[in-house]
């Protein structure tokens, strides 16, 4: 494949008139022909190498992606007569806008500021006090920080659950970024809770030029009770929007449930209708073999999102991820909250899940870096629904478009260019990054947010934020 065109039969001149920008002399990782949703049982298929397109072009019209095709065959004069923008990007590497599948953005606020704990005490002695001091204007100037992270990394499309939700929606339209938004509840909330989030998903989906999109948020199955999860179901199918929780997030909330009550978390998940309405379900490591019978037959709306470097971190071991693949089920990418994985980094993930998955399995052979790229791109996209428009370079596709500066020593020589993604590409490589076509980020800035003073406002809302001397929390933490 040299070409991926929509309307091969359409010449450039016919183009022209309506391109709005055209990136050109770049690397394009192809997109993949494999099944859209659900990994390809054949492990063959796994071992099959990333396909990048050298020299070529990508024309953007209205926000989606018009075409792909060789500089040798793409007229610039006309597009430039026609008032296209042309980006010259010789050298640079054109992947998907990257989608963080499972974050908690304005968590950036309590970066470092509970670290060599073990999962109880994080969130008891520390997250749960802390998060009491939150207000919406913390909430804002954190996701703030988030974006601004994200995007300067190549992060496009975040999937957040958090609290505030309207005010991380704001961001989200003022900064231009894409995201999956979910206000999170719990049990203890009473009917509340889930009232608001059903409220914010009915609102805000759709939004911002459909840049913004909604799921519900409960928190966890440990903090949600079984008749909110079915509550959350129906009304999830009502408003017609997935759901995004924590579920079966250690080996030991597994265990837990079992022995309490003979159901794992993803059978509490299958047996209240949730996986039925489509979920976003975050983490996943406790997932034994006999959940796959509850997975299996929603293979098409349940995503997995896998935050490695945070399971290393607390020691919750991995995601089962060969497994869950073996059943078709969708693996996606995501970074969780900063307070966990102190980064948005979502090259730093995906190479955590990549050498981790090696090591765990102790087979050199498996999670190719291919394979890893795809996790990273279109899987990641599926995980959210959103593998019809979101997580490949192609015709039709959100120009979500990520130019990374491969001219680097730490990249040099360039043998293997998924293996540089995955393994050796920093987030600082990022040069230029397109959302809905935007450019939002150039040559490694921001061109349209000042971060300088949210990052002064929230040095000196540190002292208040990481203050527990209250004594209260927002929850409790004992799956
Ligand atoms: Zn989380």
């Amino acid at each position: 494949m040299t070409t991926t065109d929509q309307t091969p039969d359409a010449g450039a001149a016919a183009d022209a008139h309506t391109v709005d920008t055209v990136i050109r002399g770049v690397t394009v990782l192809a997109p993949t022909s494999r099944p859209a949703v659900g990994y390809p049982e054949h492990p063959a298929d796994r071992a099959a190498p990333a396909e990048f397109l050298p020299e070529h072009s990508i024309a953007i019209s209205g926000g989606t992606i018009a075409w792909i095709r060789p500089d040798a065959e793409v007229d610039v004069e006309a597009l430039t007569a026609a008032g296209a923008v042309i980006h010259d990007a010789p050298g640079r590497v054109a992947i998907p806008g990257m989608i963080n599948t499972h974050t908690h953005s304005a968590m950036t606020l309590f970066r470092g500021a509970a670290e060599d704990v073990p999962t109880a005490s994080w969130f008891n002695e520390y997250i749960w006090p802390m998060e009491v001091n939150l207000t919406d204007r913390d909430v804002r100037i954190g996701t703030q920080l988030a974006v601004a992270e994200m995007l300067l990394g190549g992060v496009t499309t975040f999937a957040d659950h958090y609290f505030s939700m309207n005010e991380i929606a704001r961001v989200v339209d003022e900064m231009g970024a894409r995201a999956l938004l979910a206000e999170t509840y719990f049990s203890s909330q009473g009917a509340e809770g889930l009232d608001r989030s059903a409220a914010f998903a009915a609102e805000w989906n759709g939004k911002a030029n459909g840049r913004i999109t909604t799921a519900l948020g409960p928190h966890a199955v440990y903090t949600v009770d079984d008749a909110d999860l079915q509550r959350t179901a129906d009304v999830a199918r009502q408003i017609g929007v997935r759901s995004h929780i924590h579920a079966s997030e250690t080996m030991f909330q597994t265990e837990s449930l079992l022995a309490k009550r003979g159901v794992t978390p993803i059978q509490v998940l299958h047996d209240t209708g949730m996986l039925d309405a489509g979920v976003v379900i975050g983490h996943g490591t406790g997932i034994i073999e006999d959940d796959l019978r509850w997975l299996t037959p929603f293979a098409d709306r349940v995503g997995i999102a896998c935050c490695s470097k945070v399971y290393q971190k607390h020691t919750h071991s991995s995601t089962p991820i060969r497994m869950l693949h073996d059943a078709g089920i969708t693996v996606g990418i995501g970074t969780d909250g900063c307070a966990s994985h102190n980064t948005m980094d979502m090259f730093e993930s995906v190479r955590t899940m990549s050498l981790v998955q090696k090591d765990w399995l102790r087979d050199a052979t498996w999670m190719t870096s291919a394979h890893a790229l795809d996790l990273l791109t279109r899987q990641s996209a599926a995980t959210i629904g959103r593998e019809h428009d979101l997580g490949s370079l192609a015709p039709g596709y959100q120009a979500d478009i990520v130019l990374i500066d491969v001219r680097k020593p730490h990249l040099h020589p360039m043998n293997d260019l998924a293996a540089a993604l995955v393994l050796s590409v920093r987030a600082s490589d990022v040069e230029t990054v397109f959302v809905a076509g935007r450019k939002l980020v150039d040559d490694g800035r921001l061109t349209s947010f000042d971060l300088a003073p949210v990052m002064s406002e929230i040095t000196e809302a540190m002292p208040r934020l990481v203050d527990r001397s209250h004594g209260t929390t927002i929850q409790t933490y004992a799956p």
